[in-house]
Parts: structure tokens; sequence; C-alpha cells
């Protein structure tokens, strides 16, 4: 069985570079490509190569001889190229955006749902144009297209698997999100549920929001959801509140965590032998809040010391 394997590894490294000229074939990260419908076949052969050519191409391209054959296989590897290159700066630019859109200090994690959400709706959205040949959102490629004219073929399913990919990229990494969409969506925008979804722990208190319309200008007004949702009355609202509580607390970002651990190992070192466990505790506190000591508050609080 290794034995096996080992030769048809072998097998698959050798391209003929004669290939090019007699079928239109190229070799691409270790699969040969044909480079007029840009189908990849997995098997290094000649006689897989032989009949796609054969079947698909021999009846137009084999008038083609010599100089213009060359010519041909020229222009069609550069046009290949171009598509790439164009392509890859697409899908790089689009997952950069979303990775430096989910970097940052106060990110909550319904912010980064959001953007996880978008993104996927215009993955969906870019994979249907490509199937109609629509390069709207693809101003580089559409360019590319342009000025190829006659020349470029069309040949989606490249386009269509680097975004199939990522897309099944992004459900993968993201299925937790899934699972807590509705518990977004509660927090995200309270105001706007459906009571009968809401988990019925909540129901009392989103009835009691929804109908009191001072805090509904209130949220319209307000851009800040941890502001928000730290103004509403303990009382009155003892479960929404405790609701938000665990979702703000999750890591919107890694950017907190890695700061704490960086915290942690700078102030735990050999030198500081008789740091308490407690010690440590408030100082991670203090570094990773964004709130302010109330100064005066503790002060008041403080006794005194008498003079003697
Ligand atoms: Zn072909």
């Amino acid at each position: 069985m290794a034995s096996r394997k080992r030769k048809i590894e072998q097998e698959k490294r050798v391209f003929n570079e004669l290939w090019t000229e007699l079928y239109f074939f190229i070799e691409l990260k270790g699969k040969p490509l044909c480079l007029i419908c840009q189908k990849s076949i997995s098997v290094v052969k000649e006689y897989n190569l032989k009949p796609h050519y054969d079947t698909e191409h021999k009846a137009k391209f084999d008038c083609l001889e010599g100089e213009i054959r060359k010519r041909k296989i020229s222009t069609l590897k550069s046009s290949l190229q171009n598509q790439q290159n164009i392509f890859k700066v697409v899908a790089d630019n689009s997952e950069s955006n979303v990775r430096a859109s989910y970097r940052g200090k106060n990110k909550l994690i319904c912010d980064m749902y959001t953007d996880v959400k978008s993104f996927e709706m215009k993955l969906k959205l870019f994979i249907k144009h490509i199937d109609e040949k629509k390069l709207d959102h693809f101003p580089n490629c559409k360019k590319a297209v342009e000025e190829a004219g006659d020349n470029f073929v069309w040949q989606n399913i490249t386009m269509r698997n680097v975004l199939t990919q990522l897309q099944t990229e992004f459900v993968n990494r993201f299925t937790d999100f899934k699972k807590s969409s509705l518990n977004m969506e509660i927090f995200q925008n309270p105001f706007a549920i459906d009571i009968s979804e809401v988990p019925s722990n909540l129901q009392m208190n989103i009835v009691a929001l929804q109908s009191n319309s001072t805090l509904k200008t209130a949220f319209k007004e307000s851009t800040d959801l941890i502001q928000f949702y730290g103004g509403l009355s303990s009382e009155n609202f003892k479960e929404l509140k405790k609701f938000a509580q665990q979702i703000i607390t999750m890591f919107g970002s890694t950017y907190l965590c890695e700061q704490t651990f960086s915290i942690l190992n700078y102030r735990k070192n050999k030198n500081c032998s008789r740091l308490t466990d407690e010690h440590l505790d408030a100082i991670l506190r203090v570094s990773t809040t964004k709130m302010k000591a109330d100064v005066k508050k503790l002060a008041s609080q403080m006794q005194p010391q008498k003079s003697h």
C-alpha cells in the first residue's frame, strides 16, 4: 500500500514540457492545467491530458502550428497569470478588511458577529455575480477583461473556487456564532425582537423594555450599548442586565486576552516574589479596564488619619 502510494506520488511529479505545445497544458501547483478551459487534472499522465485535448479542443486548436501555436500558448499563459494575480489581490483585500475590523480593543462580540455576517453575505453575492459574469465589485478584474477583449476566456470555475473556499473557511471558523445568533440579535436590538422568540427568563424584562417609550428613545439616541444596558435599573431589568453582562464580557477580539497575558508575564516575574494572587488579580483588573476610579468617592470612604 505504502509503496503504491509512493509510486503514484513519484509519477505525479514529472510534468513533460512537451505537453504544453502538444495539448496546451501547463503545470500549476503540481497539477496539469488546461490553458484553454483552465480545467485542472489531478494525475500527471499523458493518457489523462491527451483525451482532454482531443475531445475538447483539438477541432479548434489543431490548425495552429509552429510559431502561431507558440504565440497562442504564450498569450493564454499571460492572460491566466493576470487573472490569478488580480483575483488574489481581491481575495486578500477582502480578507484583510475583515481581519482588521475584528481586531481592536473595545469591540464587542456582537460587532464581530455583524462583520462576519456581512462578509458572508458579500461572498454569497460575489459568487452569484461570478456565475452571471458580472464584475461590478471587482473593478480590477473588470478592467482586465475589457483590456483583454476577445482574448479573454471566461472561466468562472477558478474564480468561483477561491470564493467558495473562503466561504467554507468562514462557515467552519465561526460555527459558534450560528448557535448564539439569537442572543446577539436580542442584545443588539432588544426593541425589534419578536417576544415569542426570546428565552422565557428574559421575556418579562423585554416586554417591560419594549413598552417603555422613554427607554426606546434613549436606545435610539445611544451609540454605546454598554452604556445603555448599564443605565437600566437593576431592580426592573435584573435578568436582562445579567444577560447583557454575559455578552459584553465575551472577547470581541483577541486583543484583551493577549494584553492580559502579557501584563501577567510582566508583573509576575522573579523579582516580585511577594506578589500575592489577590494583588495580581487587582493589577490585572486595573490594567485592562476602561473604567476610571472615582477617587473622590474612594477618598471620602477612607478613615482620615487622626493627628495626635
Ligand atoms: Zn481544456
